[in-house]
């Protein structure tokens, strides 16, 4: 990443300012992109805008701008990564297009008028690859702003395939929440959605979201990320019929992506099973069940622990002495057991509850 300092007077900024509302505003000749795809979201508030002005009119600094150069061949070359409401503020007065205590620049004696047009703006010009553009924003607080990692993401990879990608993920009421909502966690409009569908498409491809986001930059549309996400659902919805909360926030694409080509799921026994998991008290963790009947890993389910007690009455019962080899041991040395494990149909009730040495409870945890 390279930074280059410069220094543009505000007779060059606003030199052929226009404010499309359709195609956006370019300033500095013609050479300026001051609202960039990603900017075009934000609202500034007036108010501020009249500081800018009245900042210029004192002499006093306003804080240095950053913008993104990017490169020879492009038109506009520049466009502005922090500093959008500096530049309108002050473009958009010369411009005539609003007066400040009364007068409109026009209005100004011609001394004040040269004042402001021979300002002078310091401006960090940034050029660089994506990721280090990327570094970029995370520094530089864009609009006033904190954007999240999604939206610098989108910031950086902005063109047609991320405009269409959060229409369909980051609308409110959009297609995404419409779908997706009884699954997905996190809101939309703050790119929960899309960062997590994101997440399992660039996972699947054994990529990080950024190159992920990379390789897609100049696609026509997200209609392939779009597609996925639907197979996704589809999958979830033909093997789990049954909708409960516990199944939203799940990840639901790394499950779809394991098990998708799986010829042996029952939805009925499924079913069945959940019903089994969701009604027994030694699962602690409900929102596991699904992922346990997929891969059988009992830890998603935080089977239920022996209390402090229970393991106590075992120790003393078994007068301090570990269950399998017999030595002494103290009680903090030693670990509950369940006698007959839980996958067997055995539960978290003293009856079961042994207690063993740590070398022996490894030994048994090595067996199952
Ligand atoms: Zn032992």
């Amino acid at each position: 990443m390279n930074v280059e300092p410069i220094t543009v007077a505000v007779r060059d900024l606003s030199q052929g300012y226009t404010d499309n509302a359709v195609g956006g505003v370019t300033a500095y000749g013609g050479d300026l992109d001051v609202r960039p795809p990603y900017q075009r979201e934000f609202v500034y508030r007036d108010d501020r805008r009249d500081e800018v002005v009245r900042t210029i009119l004192k002499g006093l600094p306003l804080n240095v701008m950053y913008w993104v150069d990017r490169g020879p061949d492009a038109r506009p070359r520049y466009e502005v990564m922090d500093g959008q409401q500096r530049t309108i503020s002050v473009c958009s007065y010369v411009a005539g297009q609003y007066s400040l205590d009364g007068r409109f620049f026009f209005n100004l004696p011609r001394d004040v008028k040269e004042r402001i047009l021979g300002y002078p703006l310091t401006v960090y010009v940034c050029s660089g690859t994506e990721s280090e553009k990327l570094d970029w924003f995370r520094i530089v607080n864009i609009a006033g702003v904190q954007l999240n990692d999604q939206e610098l993401l989108n910031a950086v990879y902005a063109g047609p395939w991320v405009a269409d990608a959060r229409a369909r993920f980051s609308k409110p009421g959009g297609p995404a929440v419409q779908v997706g909502g009884d699954w997905l966690k996190g809101s939309a409009i703050r790119q929960d959605y899309l960062a997590t569908v994101l997440g399992w498409a660039a996972a699947r491809h054994g990529a990080s979201v950024e190159d992920y986001m990379g390789t897609h930059q100049h696609d026509p549309t997200a209609q392939a990320l779009w597609s996925y996400f639907r197979s996704v659902l589809d999958w979830a919805q033909a093997v789990f019929p049954v909708y409960r909360r516990e199944m939203k926030g799940l990840p639901w694409g790394p499950m779809y992506d394991a098990n998708r080509d799986r010829t042996d799921l029952d939805p009925n026994a499924l079913e069945a099973r959940v019903q089994e998991l969701m009604a027994d008290e030694d699962v602690t963790r409900k929102s596991g069940v699904y992922r346990y009947l997929l891969d059988g890993d009992e830890r998603r389910l935080s089977i239920r622990a022996f209390d402090k007690r229970t393991q106590r009455a075992a120790y003393e019962a078994q007068g301090h002495r570990c269950a399998v080899c017999g030595g002494e041991f103290g009680l903090a040395d030693m670990h509950a057991d369940h006698i007959v494990p839980w996958s067997r149909g055995g539960h978290t009730v003293p009856d079961n509850c042994q207690m063993l040495c740590r070398d022996c409870n490894l030994r048994k945890g090595a067996q199952r």
